[in-house]
């Protein structure tokens, strides 16, 4: 929906919005907000609202450290929660130096820039259709998680063993106020875990929902007395949650990726081809914590090769048995702790690749991976996932296609963060280590 500021503040005064909160991500792809009261609403649709850079992570030195907040409009919502003291509305904001110029660190900016590039290619669209999965675990006394989840159910469970209906209902009717369109929700297959599915939006607007996605999310279990988490594996033996991301290029109303015999279009192959082509380097960014690479693992439907294939869910890339504009690529190693606007920019520059290089696509893969053995897969040329964040980051490290994805403000904080998040989970010694070596030796 695009709206003008004379728009906004027509739904300021109608609505009686108290607060506006300008939103955006930093590195790690967690929310920060800046929270004015209406009074500052012309300053705001002014982009002349400012903030400390340098006070979150992976943004400027302190010498330059004032940056601007611009708005995008079209993001304009009202949340459906706390009216109690006032109602809230949020916008989602790109940053800019106090010169007036977009700056590239922030990886909503960066988004659009690789957006642009698809465009000057000649597609209007890169849809998403993200499929993220969480837990949902009781808290304490203290409003803190536990480890006891909600509940037992299981895949596609329906009441009483499944007591996250009713929460779910809630995040779906939150979701739908806000302007999602709700396509499925569900319980996944672990105990306690959930999986909320929109219909798919173009690259920025997808990335925007996801982040929203979580807040929701966030907000409306807490209401439940429930603590929702996106940790890809917070409990080990059972499934993790990851976030699926189906994807397509349109032009206009036209999928470039679909051809008249509901095949997948060459186009469509070639943009494959540049995802498996980066698929390690792009790991880094889809799966960035310590936690992604205990969801990576054989056994929990999370893949750990890099192949594609439209008969099995093992590979990395699945292609869905579907048609005409659902014809899509789905790949299933991303985990919700990604930063979107990063893992959408990436994924979408890998795919402009393949279509600009000519690389070769392997073959699909018909059995199972998990059952091949190690010199069938060699002789199929199909490569590990990286094991670990570390890595995924030497592997990131080695392709500098992905790092000019990313840019090199973004590339150098990321590295910074996660370098350092890698040393310090590197220096602790774990339950595991002392039951298993302590007596030992
Ligand atoms: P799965 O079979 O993997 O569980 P789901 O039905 O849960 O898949 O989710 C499919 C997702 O794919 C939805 O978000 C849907 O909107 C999205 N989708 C459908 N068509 C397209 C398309 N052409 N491009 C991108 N995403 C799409
Ligand atoms: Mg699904
Ligand atoms: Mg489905
Ligand atoms: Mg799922
Ligand atoms: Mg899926």
């Amino acid at each position: 929906q695009h709206y003008t500021a004379e728009d906004i503040t027509k739904m300021v005064n109608d609505e009686n919005v108290e607060f506006i909160c300008l939103m955006f991500t930093d590195i790690n792809g967690i929310i920060k907000n800046v929270e004015v009261p209406v009074s500052q609403l012309d300053k705001v649709l002014a982009n002349k609202i400012t903030f400390d850079g340098s006070s979150i992570d992976g943004f400027t030195r302190i010498e330059e450290s004032d940056m601007l907040l611009h708005p995008d409009l079209s993001t304009w919502l009202i949340f459906p929660w706390g009216e109690e003291h006032g109602k809230v509305a949020r916008l989602i904001c790109d940053i800019y130096r106090t010169d007036g110029t977009p700056f590239e660190g922030d990886p909503r900016v960066n988004l659009k820039r690789i957006v642009k590039k698809m465009r000057d290619m000649g597609y209007t669209n890169f849809n998403i259709g993200p499929e993220p999965e969480f837990f949902l675990f009781n808290t304490d006394e203290h409003g803190n998680p536990t480890l006891h989840l909600n509940d037992d159910g299981s895949y596609f469970d329906f009441s009483p063993v499944d007591l996250g209906v009713n929460v779910r209902k809630d995040i779906v009717l939150g979701l739908e106020k806000m302007g999602f369109e709700v396509e499925a929700s569900h319980h996944e297959v672990a105990p306690g875990q959930q999986e909320i599915d929109f219909k798919y939006e173009d690259a920025l607007s997808a990335a925007d929902s996801i982040e929203t996605f979580k807040l929701v999310v966030k907000t409306i279990a807490k209401e439940h007395g429930l603590y929702a988490t996106f940790m890809p594996k917070p409990m080990q033996g059972i499934n993790g949650s990851g976030m699926h991301i189906n994807m397509s290029l349109f032009n206009g109303d036209d999928n470039i990726f679909d051809d008249e015999n509901d095949m997948l279009s060459d186009t469509a192959k070639k943009f494959l081809s540049g995802i498996l082509k980066h698929a390690r380097a792009l790991t880094a960014v889809n799966n960035p914590t310590v936690n992604s690479y205990k969801r990576l693992v054989p056994g929990y439907e999370a893949p750990t090769y890099i192949a594609w294939s439209s008969k099995n869910r093992s590979p990395l890339v699945r292609v869905p048995a579907a048609k005409g504009k659902s014809k899509r690529i789905e790949m299933r190693s991303v985990d919700p702790t990604t930063n979107p606007y990063l893992a959408i920019a990436c994924i979408l520059d890998a795919g402009l690749d393949g279509i600009q290089s000519n690389y070769d696509l392997m073959p699909e893969v018909k059995d199972n991976i998990y059952e091949m053995s190690e010199d069938k897969r060699r002789e199929e040329g199909i490569i590990d996932l990286p094991s670990t964040l570390h890595n995924s980051l030497k592997a990131l490290r080695k392709d500098e296609y992905v790092q000019q994805s990313l840019g090199k403000g973004l590339t150098n904080s990321f590295f910074a963060a996660k370098n350092a998040e890698w040393a310090k989970y590197q220096q602790t010694v774990s339950q595991w280590e002392r039951d298993t070596y302590m007596s030992q030796y």
